[in-house]
C-alpha cells in the first residue's frame, strides 16, 4: 500500500489555479491562497457544548484564486464542483448548493458591517468532501482569508472562523461547532492546536510524530449515512437539554469529579449517556495535553481509543465501516485508534509504530473487503500548516 503523504502540492495546484482562474475569467487574479483540510485528535462533539478539542492541519488544501470586484456581484467556480460560474447578487437571492459556503461567508462578513464589495474567486481543493475531513470549513476560511486581504479588513484569524462558523450555521443552515474553521484558520505544522472552544484561546502542541518514528494513519471510509445530519442535530439539542436539565450553561461545566453525581440526577438514559460522553472527552482532551506536553506519545493510543468506545456506546455516532478501522487496526497492532468528525460514516485514525504502518493499512483494507464494504481511502496525516496567501 502506497502511504506517501497524499495530495500534497500546494505549489503545483497554487500555479493551476491561478491558471484556471484565467480560464475561466479572462484576466488573472489579484492573488491566491489556501486553506486546510483538518483531523481532530481527540474533543469529538465537545465543541458546541463549550469544551475542548485537539485538532491539526491536514497537507490538503483548498486554494482560492481571487480579484477584487466592487459591483455587487460575487462570481463562483470550482475545479470540484459541477454547473460552471455561480453568479451571486450580495442583494438578490441566497446562493444553494456548493456556492453557499462561500456566498454564506461573504453575507456574514457584511452582516458584521464589513464593507466586501463582491468578488470572482476560482477554487481547486484537495480535501475530500464529505470526509469528516472539513473540506466545507477550508472552502470558507480561504474565502475569509482572501477577502479580508484584498477588501483590507484587519481582522484576526479567530475573528475569520467565528464568521464562518456562522455562514455555516445561518447561511447554509449546518449547525456546526467552531472547531473546524478554527483549526483551518489557527493550526501550524507540526502542532496540534488545543482549543477552548468557550473562549477560543488556543495553545499549539508539537506534536511530531515522525520524530518518535510513529505515524498517524487516517482512513476514510468513503461511506456517509444518510441520516447524519439529523443525528447531529439530535445529539446537540440532547446536550443542551441536559445541560438544562443540570442547571450549567453547557456541559463543560460538569466537571469530571463531579460526572457521577451528575448522571445521578438525570432522569433520562438518552442524555446520561451524552453527559458521560462530553464529559469524559474533555477529560480525554486534557490527558492527550499532558501525554504530549511530557514527551510520551506513544500512550496517548488507548486514550483515542477510549474515546471511540465513548463514541460508539454513550454518544452513537459511530457505524460498522468506523468501528472495523479501530477494531482491525488495534487487533493488527496499532497503539490506538478512533473515529474522527461528526461520525456516520467520514474518517478515522490510527495511530501506529513506522514499522507497523503498511501491515496495519493493508488488514483495515482487507477487512473492508472481506466485509463487503467499499474500499477505503488510506493516508498519513502530518500536522501541516493553517490558512496562508500563497502570492
Ligand atoms: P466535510 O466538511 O466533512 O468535507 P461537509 O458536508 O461539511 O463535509 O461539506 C462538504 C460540502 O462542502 C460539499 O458537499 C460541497 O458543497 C462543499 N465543498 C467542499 N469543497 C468544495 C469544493 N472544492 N468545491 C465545491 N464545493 C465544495
Ligand atoms: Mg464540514
Amino acid at each position: 500500500m502506497d502511504l506517501r503523504p497524499a495530495s500534497a502540492r500546494p505549489g503545483e495546484q497554487q500555479v493551476t489555479t491561478a491558471d484556471a482562474f484565467r480560464d475561466v475569467y479572462g484576466t488573472g487574479p489579484d492573488g491566491t491562497w489556501a486553506a486546510p483540510g483538518r483531523v481532530n485528535l481527540i474533543g469529538e462533539h465537545t465543541d458546541y457544548n463549550d469544551g475542548f478539542v485537539m485538532p491539526f492541519a491536514l497537507p490538503h488544501t483548498a486554494i482560492a484564486s481571487v480579484a477584487r470586484r466592487d459591483d455587487g456581484l460575487l462570481r463562483l467556480h470550482s475545479g470540484q464542483a459541477e454547473g460552471g460560474v455561480v453568479e451571486v447578487r450580495l442583494d438578490g437571492e441566497p446562493a444553494k448548493g456548493w456556492a453557499a459556503y462561500p456566498a454564506g461567508v461573504v453575507w456574514a462578513l457584511r452582516d458584521a458591517g464589513h464593507a466586501v464589495g463582491g468578488a470572482d474567486i476560482h477554487y481547486d481543493s484537495t480535501v475530500p468532501t464529505g470526509a469528516g475531513l472539513s473540506s466545507s470549513a477550508a472552502l470558507e476560511i480561504v474565502t475569509a482569508l482572501a477577502l479580508n486581504d484584498l477588501y483590507d479588513l484587519g481582522l484576526q484569524r479567530w475573528q475569520l472562523a467565528r464568521l464562518c462558523q456562522r455562514a455555516e450555521n445561518v447561511y447554509v443552515g449546518a449547525p456546526t461547532g467552531i472547531m473546524d474553521q478554527t483549526a483551518s484558520a489557527c493550526c501550524t505544522a507540526g502542532h496540534a492546536l488545543y482549543l477552548d472552544t468557550r473562549d477560543l484561546s488556543q495553545h499549539q502542541i508539537p506534536f511530531d510524530l515522525a520524530a518518535r518514528g510513529l505515524r498517524l494513519l487516517v482512513v476514510d471510509t468513503q461511506v456517509k449515512h444518510a441520516h447524519s445530519e439529523g443525528e447531529y442535530g439530535k445529539r446537540r439539542r440532547g446536550c443542551e437539554d441536559a445541560a438544562a436539565a443540570l442547571g450549567v450553561d453547557a456541559l463543560r461545566d460538569v466537571p469530571y469529579e463531579g460526572l457521577d453525581e451528575a448522571l445521578a440526577r438525570l432522569e433520562d438514559e438518552e442524555q446520561r449517556r451524552l453527559v458521560r460522553h462530553v464529559v469524559t472527552e474533555d477529560q480525554r482532551v486534557e490527558r492527550v495535553v499532558a501525554l504530549l506536553e511530557a514527551d510520551d506519545v506513544r500512550a496517548i493510543g488507548p486514550v483515542l481509543t477510549e474515546g471511540h468506545t465513548s463514541l460508539r456506546d454513550d454518544f452513537r455516532v459511530s457505524c460498522p465501516e468506523l468501528d472495523l478501522v479501530v477494531a482491525t487496526a488495534n487487533d493488527a497492532g496499532a497503539l490506538g485508534a478512533r473515529m474522527t468528525g461528526g461520525g456516520f460514516g467520514g474518517s478515522a485514525i490510527i495511530l501506529v509504530d513506522d514499522a507497523s504502518a503498511d501491515k496495519i493499512a493493508d488488514a483495515v483494507t482487507a477487512a473492508f473487503a472481506s466485509g463487503g464494504f467499499r474500499e477505503p481511502r488510506v493516508f498519513v496525516a502530518v500536522p501541516s500548516a493553517g490558512a496562508v496567501r500563497l502570492e
